[in-house]
C-alpha cells in the first residue's frame, strides 16, 4: 500500500530476548530517568506562597482611579464602553452638585460604574479610550466564584482607595502601574 506520508515506521514483532521478557533492562533505564531528575532544578513554584512575577504586559482586575487629592477621576464619558469589544462596561452619568467638588474632579462623574468581569477578555482597550486617566488595569487577579452576579464588579469594588485617607490601600492597589497625577505629587 502506498504511504501518505514518510513517517511510517515499520513495527518489529521480532520474539523477545530472555533479557527483555524479564524487563530488567527497561525498568532500570527507567529508574535512571526518574533519578536523574531528583537533581534538576524544581519547574513547580508552592503558590499561593510563592508567586511568579507578572509579565510586564499583564493585564488584571480594572481600578477606577482618583488624582492625588482623592477625588475620582472619571467624568462619565463613556469612551471606554464604546471602546470595549465585548460590551462589558455600562454606566451613568451625574452632575456633580455644589459641594461636591471634593469628591468628583470634573463637572460630571460616573454615579454607576459596572464591568461584567465574565465579558471582560482584559484587552485593555478601555484604558488606551480612557482620556482622564481614571481606569487601568491592575496586577490582581479577578477572583474566583461561584455565581455569576458576583462577577459584575460595581463602582465600589473597583474604586482605588483614597491617596489621602488610605495611603497604603492605594499603593497596593496601583501595584506596579505607570505614575500618574497622584504618585508623581508624592515625595517619594
Ligand atoms: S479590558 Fe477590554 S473587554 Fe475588558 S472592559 Fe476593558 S475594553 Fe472591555
Ligand atoms: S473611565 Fe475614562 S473613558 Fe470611561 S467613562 Fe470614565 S473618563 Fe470616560
Amino acid at each position: 500500500m502506498q504511504a501518505l506520508t514518510n513517517r511510517a515506521k515499520d513495527v518489529s514483532r521480532k520474539p523477545m530476548s530472555f533479557m527483555e521478557s524479564l524487563y530488567l533492562p527497561a525498568i532500570f533505564k527507567g529508574m535512571a530517568i526518574t533519578f536523574s531528575h531528583i537533581f534538576k532544578k524544581n519547574p513547580t513554584i508552592s503558590y499561593p506562597e510563592q508567586k511568579r512575577p507578572f509579565s510586564p504586559v499583564f493585564r488584571g482586575l480594572h481600578v477606577l482611579n482618583r488624582d492625588e487629592e482623592g477625588r475620582e477621576n472619571c467624568t462619565a464619558c463613556g469612551l471606554c464602553a464604546v471602546a470595549c469589544p465585548a460590551e462589558a462596561i455600562t454606566m451613568e452619568a451625574a452632575e456633580r452638585l455644589p459641594g461636591e467638588e471634593s469628591l468628583y474632579r470634573e463637572e460630571k462623574y460616573a454615579a454607576k460604574y459596572e464591568i461584567n468581569m465574565l465579558r471582560c477578555i482584559f484587552c485593555g482597550l478601555c484604558e488606551e479610550a480612557c482620556p482622564k486617566d481614571a481606569i487601568y488595569l491592575s496586577e490582581t487577579f479577578v477572583p474566583a466564584s461561584f455565581t455569576r452576579k458576583s462577577f459584575i464588579y460595581g463602582k465600589p469594588d473597583l474604586l482605588i482607595p483614597n491617596p489621602k485617607t488610605d495611603p497604603e490601600g492605594y499603593e497596593k492597589a496601583r501595584g506596579k502601574a505607570e505614575p500618574t497625577t497622584a504618585s508623581a505629587a508624592s515625595p517619594n
